[in-house]
């Protein structure tokens, strides 16, 4: 089809609330398409492997916005990093920490958003609640990760009420941060951006307020693993 990723771009920015940021999720598809999307106005990209967002960063133009969303390695950091302007998918201290560390020592002050795990399949990566309030209480000692909000995958399921009860978490845990910001005095006085929502549950999440949604396969087709 051509043209098919201008079209899906301009649809979504459509029906997207203006509020609502639209990260198109590029992973497994070639430099020419995120093109395309770019061509069309889009300017934030979701990518989930370093290399190919190393990669794809050195030849697309700069004014993207590279948002990092898979799991990342401590030793893939310098891939990513550098290009990044903001990685949604911390899931660890360890990696937090390391971020941080690259952060000093590379002078700058990185965007993170904390993964929560609000799925109830296993496999799905993130902190628990305890976890992350136990985070952002001691944010302040992280100077160079700037902690912006929290960011989650739903259930993989049809059941919209599993997948409400999934993002319901999310917001939950956000307002109850917010609502005792006086106990995280590191985080940011914005902090509380909520990243939730994909090709199939999208929808969904705009209508329970996320601030930003992930899209991949509705704008550019299906992956090729
Ligand atoms: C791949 C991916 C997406 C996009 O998924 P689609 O179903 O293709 O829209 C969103 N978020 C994360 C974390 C992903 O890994």
């Amino acid at each position: 089809m051509e043209n098919s990723i201008a079209e899906a771009i301009g649809k979504l920015k459509r029906e997207l609330p203006s509020n609502v940021k639209l990260v198109a999720v590029s992973k497994f598809h070639p430099a020419e398409a995120v093109m395309e999307a770019y061509s069309a106005g889009q300017r934030v990209f979701g990518e989930s492997r370093p290399q190919e967002l190393a990669a794809k960063a050195a030849v697309l133009p700069e004014d993207i916005s590279w948002h990092f969303i898979g799991h990342l390695q401590t030793n893939k950091l310098k891939l990513v990093l550098p290009v990044a302007a903001m990685v949604e998918s911390v899931d660890s201290l360890h990696l937090l920490e390391a971020i941080d560390r690259w952060g000093r020592e590379n002078g700058k002050v990185i965007q993170v958003l904390l993964e929560f795990h609000i799925a109830s399949e296993d496999t799905k990566q993130g902190f628990s609640r305890e976890e992350i309030l136990d985070i952002v209480s001691k944010a302040g000692n992280y100077g160079n990760v700037c902690i912006s909000g929290l960011m989650g995958m739903a259930t993989f399921t049809d059941d919209e009420s599993v997948i409400r009860k999934d993002f319901a978490k999310l917001v939950a845990l956000r307002d109850e941060i917010r609502s005792g910001q006086e106990k995280y005095p590191g985080l940011p006085d914005d902090f509380g951006i909520l990243s939730f929502g994909m090709t199939h549950d999208y929808r969904i999440a705009v209508e329970m307020g996320a601030d930003m949604v992930r899209i991949g396969t509705l704008i550019f087709g299906e992956r090729n693993y």
